[in-house]
């Protein structure tokens, strides 16, 4: 989590540039931010608690400077307040940092520096600063970290002593090396560099940058090593609002073009093509993720088990960690993350590998960490996503996981799939707002459903809650009357979802048992069911069993959308979270 932006040219407008990267990085945290920059070759910072628009406010953007390094935060250690704020200046040295320095107190027995914050950060930056003073060599000094620092960092670092060098370097967190002919920017993600640039070297861990009259990549030993220049396949259209009032709404309106994507690349004429692997040798599949790529994960097991006869298991991946495993070499394990670089998911990955099991990840982010790491990687071809509440990268995982499963299963007649877009249009037209009004004003919500229908609640309930702050919990609708039907009040919103014609009846019920005890019964469904159980009904289209979920996840999403826009809310940026959780 957080945003680095770090620029080196000769124009002199590097603060102008990096307050415009941390524009576009803000969505990776934003509980404060900050910028450091040489002018007249002495170090100047300016911090707030607030967001990048107020630093604006406190910095004459066309002062002249070469090199500045900026910071959106995400707290670790420390409150957000401006003080806690990056970028933290010790002696020569300035840094900005992303990740956790699990030493820190070790490593503050070594230094004498009066720190003025509370965060882990400043402590790194005394270390390297009394390293520094020892050998007065940075490139010695960053490779020392390699052995030194235990927990992980991206660091940009400007020295006062070498003004016109900036400085980086990476340890389990994302930096990218991204240049021009004038310019080069050390950046979180390309989303900063796009408007100038899309060439970038990706930087391995350990591997320390030092750029000044042009760019030195090193290994950890210091040997100068010769790169690829990579081409980022995004746009700055991504990062760009294109007339949505937010990301969220605007990323769920390109749902058809990642679908499209996905079928292109991994269909042709309707039939899966060679870009899709053959994993038929597997008797059982594991998932692994965090959050909504659990989620997805939960929905697409119920299609490997029901038409490939598949045994599946889905892990959170910040228990799978420290768990017993029972996997072997029938066993595929599955690492779903949109970024690529979840920390809890990325660790689960490397667990898997060293016991020698086979490894997929799906991931949207092309050359990331678990796309590097993992045994095989399928990208989902979903494009930047910008708003922290995941809606198209969702879908797009959910799709490529069941095209997966259809492969394993040898169905090979995939056309129905090029009717989803059709279908999505019609629940773009739907009127969310009218439900979202029975709902924005209360402070829990209930998600029940059976089956393939659970794994539905599941998403619409977490996105519900991370956008508009409502309680929301997902039920298997038998389990709602062990126990928690207590909390059902009149008027209290329960989602009902169906989309299984099989477990319809049961379900009925249960949303009936709710709709007795005076909730506002919302039955959310791609079936042709009617009746006197509920208040309102949302109607997507019909097409199968298992693409009807990518309906309903489309009305969920944007119900939530409108109950977090009725509330007024943040949408794009939730209090307390961040895009990437690049932390354990
Ligand atoms: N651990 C650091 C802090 O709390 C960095 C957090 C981040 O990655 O934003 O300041």
């Amino acid at each position: 989590m957080c945003g680095i932006m770090g620029i080196i040219n000769k124009k002199g407008n590097a603060i102008k540039k990096v307050i415009e990267g941390l524009e576009k990085l803000e969505y990776r945290g934003y509980d404060s931010c900050g910028i450091a920059f040489l002018t007249a070759n002495k170090i100047e910072t300016i911090k707030t608690k607030g967001r990048v628009k107020d630093l604006k406010e406190l910095i004459d953007t066309d002062t002249k400077s070469n090199i500045a390094i900026g910071h959106t935060r995400w707290a670790t250690h420390g409150v957000a307040s401006t003080i806690n704020a990056h970028p933290h200046t010790v002696g020569d040295i300035t840094i900005v940092h992303n990740g956790i320095i699990e030493n820190y107190k070790e490593l503050s027995e070594n230094i004498d520096t009066k720190l003025l914050s509370e965060t882990d950060t400043e402590i790194l930056c005394a270390y390297i600063n009394k390293l520094y003073n020892e050998n007065h060599d940075m490139l010695k000094t960053l490779a020392k970290l390699k052995t030194d620092i235990k927990g992980s960092y991206a660091l940009a670092i400007i020295n006062e002593d070498e003004p016109d060098t900036l400085y980086g370097v990476r340890k389990n967190i994302p930096l990218i090396l991204a240049k021009n002919d004038n310019e080069y920017f050390l950046v979180s993600d390309m989303t900063a560099a796009l408007k100038y640039t899309n060439k970038f070297y990706l930087l391995e861990n350990d591997e320390i940058v030092k750029i000044s009259d042009k760019e030195y990549i090193y290994d950890s030993d210091l040997n100068l090593l010769k790169k690829e220049l990579l081409t980022f396949e995004g746009t700055s259209n991504d990062v760009m609002l294109k007339g949505y009032p937010h990301f969220m709404l605007k990323e769920i309106h390109e749902e058809p073009m990642v679908i499209n994507n996905i079928l292109s690349y991994y269909l042709t004429d309707g039939k899966f093509n060679e870009n899709m692997p053959e994993f038929k040798k597997y008797k059982n599949i594991y998932f692994v993720g965090c959050g909504s790529a659990s989620y997805t994960a939960d929905i697409a097991k119920k299609v490997f088990e029901n038409y490939a006869n598949i045994k599946c298991e889905v892990f959170l991946a910040s228990e799978f960690r420290y768990q017993k495993h029972f996997y072997d070499k029938d066993t595929l394990v599955v690492f779903i993350s949109q970024s690529g670089e979840t920390a809890d998911t990325l660790e689960a990955l490397r667990i898997t590998k060293s016991d020698g099991i086979d490894t997929l990840a799906i991931v949207n982010v092309v050359g990331s960490s678990i796309a590097r790491e993992a045994g095989k990687v399928l990208y989902i071809k979903a494009g930047t996503e910008i708003a922290v509440a995941t809606t198209k990268a969702f879908t797009a995982q959910y799709l490529l996981l069941t095209l997966i499963a259809l492969k394993m299963a040898g169905i090979n007649d995939l056309s129905k799939f090029y009717k989803i877009n059709e279908a999505l249009e019609t629940v773009f037209a739907i009127d969310f707002q009218k439900y979202a009004e029975k709902i924005y004003t209360k402070k829990d919500a209930f998600f029940i459903g059976r089956g393939i229908d659970y794994g539905l609640c599941e998403e619409g309930s977490l996105k519900l809650k991370e956008i508009s702050y409502i309680n929301s919990s997902a039920f298997a609708s038998g389990e709602l009357k062990h126990g928690t039907i207590s909390l059902i009040e009149k008027d209290t919103p329960v989602m009902g979802i169906i989309t299984d014609e099989n477990l319809a009846l049961k379900t009925i019920s249960n949303i009936k048992e709710v709709h007795a005890r005076g909730a506002y019964s919302l039955f959310i469904t791609s079936l042709d069911i009617d009746g006197d159980f509920y208040d309102d009904k949302i109607k997507v289209p019909h097409i199968n069993n298992y693409i009807d979920p990518i309906l309903i996840v489309a009305s969920l999403q944007l119900l939530a959308y409108n109950v977090a826009l009725l509330k007024g809310e943040d949408i794009d940026k939730p209090r307390n979270l961040a895009k990437s959780v690049t932390v354990e």
